[in-house]
């Protein structure tokens, strides 16, 4: 663990991040890589045992973390995930609004409205409300991450609806940044495929992820890890000059 906090620095000491959907994948990595750099991590998810062996897995790494059953769709359980955090901590400085569902393959013209509507709650809406949750506590110099797709660029075929609202996501970043200026920065980090849970029905099969691979200049897929540090890097007051934009972090497919 020394070692790790030696080779990230330490950026975020004395800060408070909130990560949404972070038991697992590529917001687990993000709470991760915060919380050995210096940051008090909330982390949470709908299922209960994944929280509670997430916040083991980083109590195990040094990290001072406080979990929270949230499914982001829950009005109650978003409340629960600031109040709780600011009873521990008393602030927030950064929230990562990474939940996303895509529970269709159909094309939009056949998808049912119920399946519609969720994907938009959870992908778009959800970051909203959670964010007017959040803004009462949020520090001068305070931070907020969304996470898109490189698909939110061309939304189509089996993640059609998936993508739109990834697209929705670049432009909320843009009139996220604009309202909460001067205080808060809102940026948006857009990952390539990533071989996660999530990505699973695609990358599982070794002829689709070779090709996936290939597509890349980089030749490879990325790594929560990678998702992670170009999160924090924007998270950072390195980045302190930089609102309202979206990163690609892709390996650059063709
Ligand atoms: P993942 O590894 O499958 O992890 C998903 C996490 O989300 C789990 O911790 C899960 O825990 C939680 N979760 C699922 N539904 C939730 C909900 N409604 N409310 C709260 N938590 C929920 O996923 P990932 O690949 O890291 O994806 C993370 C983000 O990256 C998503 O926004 C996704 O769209 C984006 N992304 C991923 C890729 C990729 O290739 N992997 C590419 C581009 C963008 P529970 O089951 O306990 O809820």
């Amino acid at each position: 663990m020394a070692k790790m906090v030696a080779k990230f620095g330490r950026r975020f000491e004395g800060k408070v991040a909130i990560a949404t959907a972070s038991t697992k994948g590529i917001s687990f990595a993000t709470a991760e890589r915060l919380g050995l750099e210096g940051a008090s991590v909330v982390i949470s998810s709908r299922k209960k045992e994944n929280v509670d062996e997430a916040v083991e897995k980083l109590e195990n790494k040094g990290i001072e973390v406080l979990g929270v059953v949230c499914h982001v769709q829950n009005a109650q359980q978003r409340k629960d995930l600031v109040q709780k955090t600011v009873e521990k901590y008393g602030k927030i400085d950064v929230v990562v609004s990474n939940a996303a569902v895509n529970p269709s393959v159909e094309p939009l013209l056949k998808t049912p409205e119920s399946i519609l509507d969720k994907i938009w709650e959870i992908n778009v809406k959800a970051t909203v409300l959670l964010l007017q949750e959040a803004a009462p506590y949020l520090q001068k110099g305070s931070s907020v991450l969304l996470i898109s797709s490189v698909v939110a660029f061309q939304p189509w075929g089996a993640m059609a609806m998936y993508g739109v609202t990834k697209t929705a996501l670049l432009g909320l970043t843009k009139a996220l940044a604009a309202e909460m200026a001067i205080d808060t920065r809102v940026n948006c980090v857009a990952p390539g495929l990533v071989p996660t849970h999530f990505a699973a029905y695609i990358t599982k099969d070794e002829a689709v992820r070779k090709t996936a691979e290939e597509k890349t200049l980089l030749k490879r897929l990325g790594t929560p890890e990678e998702m992670a540090a170009a999160t924090a890097f924007l998270a950072s007051d390195d980045a302190c000059y930089i609102t309202g934009e979206n990163l690609l972090v892709t390996g650059n497919p063709l």
